[in-house]
Parts: C-alpha cells; structure tokens; sequence
C-alpha cells in the first residue's frame, strides 16, 4: 500500500485542504476561483486541491520577478550557479518523493517518475558548469587601435509554460539556464500537474529564502485564461518558452511576434524510426517497443510510425506484436508496470476516436485498439499496419498507436519519413555507413533530433532538444542555447587617438 497522503505531507502539499497556487516568494491561496481537483490517472482517486491561480497571482510574480531582477543581474554569474547548484542538491535529497509523486499525478511508471527528477539534477549541474562559462566573442576591427568584443547580458524575465507530460523536468530545462543567465522566471505549469509544481516551488524556496533570493523564480497555477494569455501579453516578459501542442503554439506563436517578443516553442512531433534489412533487430525491437510504449505514449518524442525494409518487415512484425504481448500495462506506482495510464478521461476518449478513424480509413489493428475496463485510464498498446501516406499517422495523438509501413528502399523510407507536418524526433536502425550518413545528411532526417541505433525517446541533457516545422524550432536543455535567454550586445572599443571610420568614410570638422 501507498501512503499517499503521508508523502504528500513529506513534499509540503496538504491532502485535505486548498493549498497554494502561486509562489513568489512566498505562498499565496486565493479562494476567488475554484480550486483545481487533482485526480491520479492511476485510478481516478482525489490527490488533493490547489487554489486556481488569478490574474492578480500572475501579476504578483511578474512584480516579485521585476524586483528581484534588479538585483539578480548584477549577482556574478557563478554565483547564481550556486543558487542552481544548491537546487540540485535539495532535488537530489527529494528525488525519492518527488519521482513519487510524479507517479501518482502524472501516472508515468516508477523508473520514468525517477528519471524525470533525476534530468532535473543533470539540468542543474549542467547549468552549473555554464554558469562560468557565458563566453562571448573577440573580434577582429579593421580600425587601428580597436577592439571589437561581444557579450552577453540578461533578458530580464522569462516566462516558462509547461506542459503535463513533463511536469517538472521542462521547467528545470528553462529555469536552470535562465537563472545562471542572470534572468528572473515565472512559471505556468500545466493546469493537470499543479501537485509536482508545488512540490518544485516548495524544494526551491528553502533554498531561495536561506540565500536570500526569493523573486528569482515564480510560478503560478492558473489555465490559459488566468496565466498563459497574459504572460504571452505581457511586454514585461521578454521571452516565453512554450511547450505544449502545435494548437497551443500556433495560438501564442503569433501573438508574442507581434508584441516583437521572443518565443521558444516545443511542440508536437510525429516521430519514425527507421529499421533496415541489415539492423541488429534485437536492438531495433526494444527501442521501438520503449518508444512507442514507454510513457503510455504521451512524450513528444514517442515513436509514432515505423518503416520496415521489405526484407525484413514482415518478421520485425510478428516479433513486435508478440512483445507487446509481454508488455505490463497498468498500475504506474507497481514495480515492473511499463504502461501506465493516459492522463485522463479525455485522452481516452481520444484514443477510442482515433482508432474507429484507423479503422474506418482501412488500417489493419494487429494488436491493441481497446479500452482496458478497470478505474484509471488506461488503453491497450496498439500497432497499426498502414499503407504509405496514410493520413491518420501524419497527426500527433497522444496514445500509444504505432503505425506500420512496408518500404523498399531507404530512399523511400526518408521521404515519407519526412512526408509529415512536424520535425522532432528520428532514428535509423542500421550496420551500413552508407545508410546512417544518408540519413543524418543534408538529404536525410529533417527533424531536430537523428539517431543511429538508438530510438527516438529518450534525450539526454547536454545536446540541444527541439525540432523543426510544427514542432516550433526552439532547442533547449543543452549546447549553447544559453544564449537564447540572454541579449547579445557588441561593443567597439577606441583606444587611440583617431576616428577612423569603417569602410573608408571619411568625416571631419577640424
Ligand atoms: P497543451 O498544449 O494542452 O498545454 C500545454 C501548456 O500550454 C499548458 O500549460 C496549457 O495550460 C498551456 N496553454 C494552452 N493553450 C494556451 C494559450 N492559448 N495561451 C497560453 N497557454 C496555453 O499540451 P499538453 O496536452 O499539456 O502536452 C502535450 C503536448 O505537448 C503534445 O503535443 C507534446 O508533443 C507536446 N510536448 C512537446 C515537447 C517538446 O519538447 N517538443 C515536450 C513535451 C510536450
């Protein structure tokens, strides 16, 4: 048995009354909204209730984060990598819990509530190591006796809106950098993991109130309504980094560009993997099975279609469909559960609707396809064998739904590969030099990330994430997207006693 309320407790989060739903230093419960009622897809049950978040509690956390900006830009640099570093460590001390609770709100299994966690301590040691490293140019003048330099300054304050399958760790991809960037963060996460978010502003806090740094990060727990679309307004916030759905993008996408703001946006992906006649299959098989199934499917990067060489597709087939076989589905917080449940009734419903689709546009279901009878919300993995172009498999539906498709050639297996609306993730299975090199080419994958015999799901911190087309072209969480969160000023130093100008221009008034 679980004693859910006995950890709630441990994380700082009450299992019976309204609990805070803004953080700006200090917590703040307002009744004027409803509270949102949080409930495990594990098994439909009341975690607890948080207090809906007000326009008034997003103004509160742009005002703490303006206040505490001052200050915070000019703290040195490695300095507020301390303040990172201390994160960690309070993270590394909670990882138990917090993974924990992942579990119960987010229903991914136990490892994958331990390993979101875990990506948030990599994410503060890599913000660490930045944080004495925020480089900037030398260049060369053409003028005598100048120097040209480039550097690079905060922003100011950041605005993180999150989504529910990454209830924490894509707030640490934002806020770490942000914060050894010297800028200050208010944080909307998702309306359906407003516990983890808590628990997150609770961890923080101890070590913002014993350094003497609250302001520095923000958050608050409202919808789009109360947070989103005022933040995405709001010309205090010169930079919001939005992950969600392509529908949520194309909303704010626009609308931030025409206050001349900058967004960083992560969006849907639709991602394939390639399997060649020459692949290690057993190697191909697992990635594909994690991909596709891990996270009950609901990753950005999950594997949503596969293409098969001819050779060996129809084997590859019967070996998949008898894994899935094997595959435990069920309760997330039972060791050895590698399917959890989907996020809620609608997913579900979601799910139901796309299959009928697949089926009434002629896909074959080899396996999968219902709607496990029990309290939570869960799906049966389901393959799909599909002709090339089906149009099902170009949307992203946020299931576990592979489809399958025969092809003859790489060539053929790029292009449709390629053939859909969004660009994040891709992987080739494959022994030949020739094949990987196609593939990761100019002429290959045109997604943001391409993998050779290693799936589609599954990043690590330190390479910079993000995709093309429909999946928004932001990259974070590594390499030097650093500098998107600050400005770059160049400057051009005089040390003689002449103003030549550039080009030859001449100009005087002796
Ligand atoms: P969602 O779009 O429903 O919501 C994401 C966030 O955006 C939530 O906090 C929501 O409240 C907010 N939001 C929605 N509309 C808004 C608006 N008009 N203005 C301001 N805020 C708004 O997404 P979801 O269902 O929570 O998450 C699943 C989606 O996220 C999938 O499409 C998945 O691929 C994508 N995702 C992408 C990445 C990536 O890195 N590319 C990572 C995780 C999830």
């Amino acid at each position: 048995m679980h004693d859910i309320p006995a950890l709630l407790r441990r994380l700082g989060i009450d299992p019976v009354g309204v609990n805070p739903g803004c953080y700006d230093g200090e917590f703040h419960t307002d009744s004027s909204l409803p509270p949102i009622v949080v409930h495990s897809p594990r098994d439909g049950a009341v975690l607890a209730r948080v207090s809906h978040a007000t326009k008034e509690d997003y103004e509160r956390c742009v005002s703490a984060g303006l206040v505490a900006f001052e200050r915070w830009k000019m703290c040195p640099a490695p300095q507020r990598g301390e303040v990172v570093r201390q994160i960690g460590d309070e993270l590394r001390k909670a990882k138990e819990d917090l993974g924990a609770l992942v579990t119960f709100e987010a229903g991914k299994v136990v490892t994958e509530g331990l390993g979101e966690v875990q990506e948030m301590i990599d994410m503060a040691d890599f913000a660490v190591g930045l944080s004495r490293q925020l480089y900037g140019l030398v260049i060369q003048s053409e003028r005598p006796r100048h120097r040209m330099i480039e550097q690079w300054h905060p922003i100011g304050t950041v605005g993180v809106i999150s989504a529910f399958n990454f209830p924490v760790a894509v707030w640490s991809w934002n806020a770490f950098l942000a914060g050894i960037c010297g800028d200050v963060v208010v944080w909307k996460p998702s309306e359906r993991t407003p516990l983890t978010a808590l628990a997150v502003c609770r961890i923080v806090d101890r070590v913002l109130e014993r350094t003497g740094w609250r302001g520095v990060f923000n958050c608050a727990i409202g919808d789009r309504h109360t947070v989103g679309e005022p933040m995405v307004a709001d010309h205090r916030v010169p930079l919001v980094s939005a992950t969600g759905s392509t529908s949520m993008g194309r909303q704010i996408g626009p609308r931030i560009a025409a206050r001349l703001g900058r967004s960083l946006l992560e969006l849907g992906g639709n991602n394939a993997v390639i399997v060649m006649d020459d692949a290690d299959l057993r190697l191909a098989l697992t990635a594909v099975a994690f991909g596709a199934v891990g996270t009950a499917g609901q990753r950005c990067t999950t594997t949503r279609r596969l293409f098969l060489q001819k050779g060996i597709a129809a084997d590859f087939t019967r070996r998949l469909v008898a894994a899935y076989g094997k595959i435990p589905v069920g309760d997330p917080a039972e060791p050895g559960t590698m399917c959890g449940p989907l996020i809620d009734r609608g997913a579900v419903e979601t799910f139901r609707r796309t299959i009928d689709a697949i089926r009434h546009a002629g896909g074959d279901v080899l396996c999968g396809g219902r709607v496990i009878d029990r309290p939570g919300n869960y799906v049966e993995p389901t393959i799909v064998k599909a002709p090339l172009g089906f149009a099902c498999s170009k949307e992203e539906v946020f299931a576990p739904i592979l489809y399958v498709f025969d092809v003859a050639s790489l060539d053929e297996a790029i292009h449709h590969q390629n053939d859909v609306p969004q660009g994040l993730s891709s992987a080739i299975f494959t022994n030949s030099v020739r094949a990987s090199e196609q593939f990761l080419s100019a002429v290959g994958s045109d997604c943001g990330i391409a993998n050779v015999n290693i799936g589609t799901s599954g990043a690590e911190i330190g390479g910079a994430f993000g995709g093309e087309k429909e999946t928004g072209g932001g990259r974070e969480a590594g390499s030097d997207v650093w500098k998107t969160y600050m400005r770059r000023q160049t400057n051009t130093i005089n040390w003689g006693t002449d103003l030549p100008l550039a080009q030859g221009v001449k100009f005087s008034i002796d």
